[in-house]
């Protein structure tokens, strides 16, 4: 595994110097869009979001320094992203994507946590890489699959450029202080020809404009940065990345924006409510997991095709390219 103490050590957040202006695009016109609590763990303190004027990027205002981000994190926020990735199977689709552009190489993926995805290409096609924040996570990967691991930020690993035949990073660019940052680093990282795969909520979507501030994605202040196609499109080409395809996929989560919405109207009432972070594992009583179960399997599906008439899907999928002129 790949170490570094030196990236333990709080790194000032460069993009956020000067708060009067757009971080992708320097418009110094920005509104107030919406301000929004920690909805996962139930706190009340709230957050601002920004969004630029011209090409529309929502980010947090003010957010937590990376030395107190820590805290906003934590075991539940550990035990629900393992929940939602348990099983191989959520992996396949992604790693086959992956195959459509290169059927062996040398892989990397960014925010790899305990290795679910690397995992997945496992065998002589493929050397496997990762950068990971928690030691611990990292640990867990190498073990699974060999892949090697550099334990910090994403800004100090010490990869050479043109080494990677593809690049992942799967919803964990919008934890990112600095994603102008990051992708300069991946289009450096990659080889001619090499691909960057990325994937993370769609600030565009029906979703966000149905739940508004109750939108589960919004995810604050852990997600610093909120990016609909566009704002993805212009950041990867000021990377000099061209883009290969940006869609957006409709996803049936809209249950955790209910329950944000439900639970902050019963908390007004006066009824108290345990936050989604306490309710891991689920304890729920027979009775109410077969309620959610016949509004999964009933209303769900129905709610979805309602949203599509409201906008886009909520989760953005991208392939970019590095030319070969840009090596
Ligand atoms: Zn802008």
């Amino acid at each position: 595994m790949v170490t570094n103490e030196a990236a333990a050590l709080p790194v000032a957040p460069s993009k956020h110097a000067d708060p009067q202006v757009c971080p992708i695009c320097g418009t110094p016109s920005l509104l107030n869009w919406l301000a929004a609590p920690d909805r996962f763990h139930g706190r009340t303190k709230k957050y601002q979001l920004l969004r630029c004027s011209s090409c529309s990027l929502v980010w947090l205002k003010d957010p937590p320094s990376p030395s107190e981000m820590g805290e906003h994190y934590g075991e539940a926020y550990d035990r629900a992203i393992s929940t939602a990735s348990k099983t191989s199977e959520h992996w396949f689709g992604r790693r086959d994507a992956v195959l459509h552009f290169k059927a062996s190489g040398v892989l990397l993926d960014l925010g790899c946590g305990s290795g679910g995805f690397l995992s997945a290409f496992k065998g002589p096609s493929w050397q496997l890489y990762g950068v990971e924040m928690s030691e611990h996570a990292a640990a867990i990967a190498h073990d699974r699959c060999g892949a090697q691991v550099f334990v910090g930020d994403v800004l100090d690993a010490p990869f050479q450029p043109n080494s990677f035949d593809a690049i992942t990073c799967f919803n964990v660019f919008e934890h990112m202080y600095e994603p102008d940052a990051v992708l300069a680093q991946v289009a450096k990282w990659l080889k001619p020809g090499g691909v960057f795969y990325t994937m993370m909520p769609n600030i565009d979507s029906a979703a966000t404009r149905i739940f508004r501030s109750y939108w589960y994605a919004l995810e604050l202040p852990r997600h610093l940065y909120h990016f609909s196609p566009a704002t993805l499109k212009m950041l990867g080409e000021n990377s000099g990345l061209t883009v290969v395809s940006i869609k957006t996929h409709r996803e049936l989560y809209f249950e955790t924006s209910i329950r944000y919405a439900v639970d902050d109207l019963l908390r007004k009432l006066g009824i108290p409510r345990k936050s989604v972070a306490d309710s891991y594992p689920d304890n729920s009583s027979i009775p109410w997991r077969a309620v959610r179960k016949v509004f999964r399997v009933a209303a769900l599906p129905v709610i979805n095709a309602a949203a599509s008439l409201y906008g886009d899907g909520e989760t953005i999928t991208a392939v970019f390219t590095k030319n070969a002129a840009s090596a």
